[in-house]
């Protein structure tokens, strides 16, 4: 460490524009209080370990960007991830806590969830994690059997290593999102991490783009096209706006899922994913009562 020992003491840190919207989202609805609290930590926990991880060595020449793209292949490989295990073990617990306090982890969970953040594999763990996901981009494209019994980790497992990957994968992310040659990448998939998208932007030219789930990458998808079962067909999708016109919802009626999207054409600031997702609970109770998941 090279600080100077005279640096001054840290001032209080300012508040995230994230935290700010989701302190708006509390004093608006008191319903979403609940969660809103609970995603105000997570982010806290998530800015204190992403500050720290550098940006990723990545071979993103337009060749590479090119090739990937025609394969549909995506670019980031585990080993390519600039993951701390130390800061990766501290985000799993702290994560499992956060959980547990709000009530999104029972107590067997939360001990496994602790457990698994002092494990000497937990990075195999992350890595089988994060490979699950491009090896389901495969198995659903036919070139591969689909993974035998993907991992014996839980679901809550996943979950807890989805939200304790996240700094290391949205600074991965920050790398890609800069390059034009994203524009090349028309699937489904995250061009980086092969996840889904679990929200989308329209942006004021009207595209649609899709935001990863997992590394938060942003990429443009055709607009009525469903992206989890690749239906087109207008008459089959449909798709509401809320009174305010701020989110609209994408629902197929094949696969009978769904999708949120923020409307940036008259949006005041761009998409916070979290907060969008936060801001959307209500929307999420309406798309299930019609019957779709997400
Ligand atoms: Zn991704
Ligand atoms: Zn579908």
């Amino acid at each position: 460490m090279t600080d100077s020992p005279s640096r001054p003491a840290r001032p209080p840190r300012a508040e995230s524009r994230e935290a700010v919207e989701l302190h708006g989202i509390r004093a608006r609805h008191p319903e979403l209080a609940g969660a809103v609290d609970l995603h105000l930590e997570l982010l806290e926990l998530q800015r204190r370990i992403q500050v720290r991880v550098p940006l990723p060595t990545l071979d993103l020449s337009s060749a590479v960007l090119q090739q990937h793209a025609a394969n549909a292949s995506p670019l980031l490989r585990f080993e390519d991830i600039p993951l701390d295990l130390t800061d990766l073990r501290l985000m799993v617990r702290q994560t499992a806590d956060v959980l547990r306090r709000f009530g999104a982890l029972e107590e067997p969970d939360y001990v496994k969830a602790q457990a698994a953040g002092r494990d000497m594999n937990l990075t195999a763990m992350a890595a089988r994690w994060y490979r699950s996901a491009g090896e389901r981009q495969l198995a659903a494209a036919g070139s591969q059997p689909p993974p035998a019994a993907a991992s014996s980790d839980s679901d809550m497992l996943q979950q807890v290593l989805a939200l304790a990957m996240r700094p290391f994968l949205s600074r991965c992310a920050e790398v890609l999102q800069q390059r034009p040659e994203l524009s090349l990448w028309t699937h489904a998939h995250c061009a980086l991490c092969a996840g889904e998208p679990d929200f989308a932007v329209i942006t004021p030219s009207a595209e649609r783009h899709l935001i990863c789930s997992r590394c938060a990458l942003r990429w443009k998808f055709e607009s009525l096209t469903c992206p989890y079962c690749r239906n087109s067909n207008r008459a089959r999708i449909t798709s509401f706006a809320t009174t305010d016109g701020q989110y609209r919802v994408y629902a197929c009626d094949v696969c009978h899922r769904y999708l949120k999207a923020y409307d940036g054409r008259r949006a005041s600031r761009p998409v916070m994913p979290m907060v969008d997702n936060v801001a959307t609970l209500p929307l999420d109770a309406a798309a299930m009562q019609r019957g779709y998941t997400s």
